[in-house]
């Protein structure tokens, strides 16, 4: 089923089988350490998960060949508001930040790509994107999309919709990241449906903006969502479908399966090379 799946992917064309029996592997062991609670134990401390993968980034480099790198972020608490402005100090020096739209032109062709190119985004509903990032993000003159929940704003430690509205007013990009926060993956059709039309709507009335941009949580194939997903959001309006596969993206890949890498600020540069790299 796993190797189904893969083999749909709109870039997997061209792996080889041996890289798909790696990606199988991946699978295997991200659902095993899901089920054993041992990657939200380690997300729940970030410094100490930044220095376990900083020995792995010995072998990758900050990206500098032309490519699309789509790094995300959830919270940012107030003890790491420098190391965010490092991170994106760090990759700035290397190729511009730029909008979801202008992350889709260079997708479709219409912006050209000649160096590494990087489009921040951030999910869930965390007040610190107002309070922390933010003035991070505005000091640097960095874009970026809030993919938010739409159904924990207002829920007591989350933003609220005038926090949503001053974040719009203050020139960023909003998308959906669903109503509930389920698994797209454990949901009936009807249920998977609800969650795209829900999100979007309630969005839309309380910004009076067009959400058009989606963000699958969890964000893997095969474990967290399926092409049924992407096709209930292409019928809802969408025109960008946003995963957690990490590779570069080049012209002519699918805005409808967005690769990102996951970040933590916390993490030191050594750690975010083993996310964002050639
Ligand atoms: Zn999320």
């Amino acid at each position: 089923m796993v190797g189904e799946s893969r083999g749909a992917l709109p870039h997997g064309r061209d792996l080889s089988d041996k890289r798909e029996g790696a990606d199988r592997m991946q699978t295997a062991i991200r659902r095993r350490l899901n089920e054993l609670g041992l990657r939200s134990r380690l997300r729940a401390r970030p410094r100490l998960q930044g220095r376990i993968l900083a020995s792995a980034g010995l072998r990758r480099r900050l990206p500098s060949a032309p490519g699309l790198y789509c790094p995300f972020y959830h919270d940012v608490p107030p003890e790491y508001a420098n190391d965010l402005r490092r991170h994106l100090r760090a990759l700035q020096r290397i190729g511009p930040m730029i909008s979801w739209d202008d992350a889709l032109a260079v997708l479709s062709g219409t912006k050209p790509l000649t160096g590494p190119v990087f489009c921040l985004s951030f999910d869930d509903a965390h007040p610190t994107w107002l309070e922390v990032a933010a003035p991070v993000l505005l000091e640097l003159k960095v874009p970026a999309m809030f993919f938010l929940t739409s159904g924990m704003v207002g829920q007591p430690g989350n933003m609220t919709w005038q926090d949503c509205r001053d974040l719009l007013a203050a020139g960023f990009d909003f998308g959906s990241h669903t109503v509930t926060h389920h698994r797209l993956a454990d949901q009936d059709d009807a249920a998977a449906t609800r969650e795209f039309v829900e999100s979007k709507r309630e969005i839309e009335d309380e910004l009076g903006v067009e959400i058009k941009d989606f963000a699958a949580p969890y964000g893997h194939p095969a474990v967290d969502f399926g092409d049924r997903d992407v096709g209930i959001a292409r019928d809802a309006g969408y025109r960008s479908f946003a995963t957690t596969l990490r590779p570069a993206m080049h012209p002519g890949h699918s805005a409808m399966f967005i690769h990102r890498q996951g970040l933590h600020p916390a993490w030191p540069i050594m750690a975010v090379r083993t996310r964002v790299h050639d």
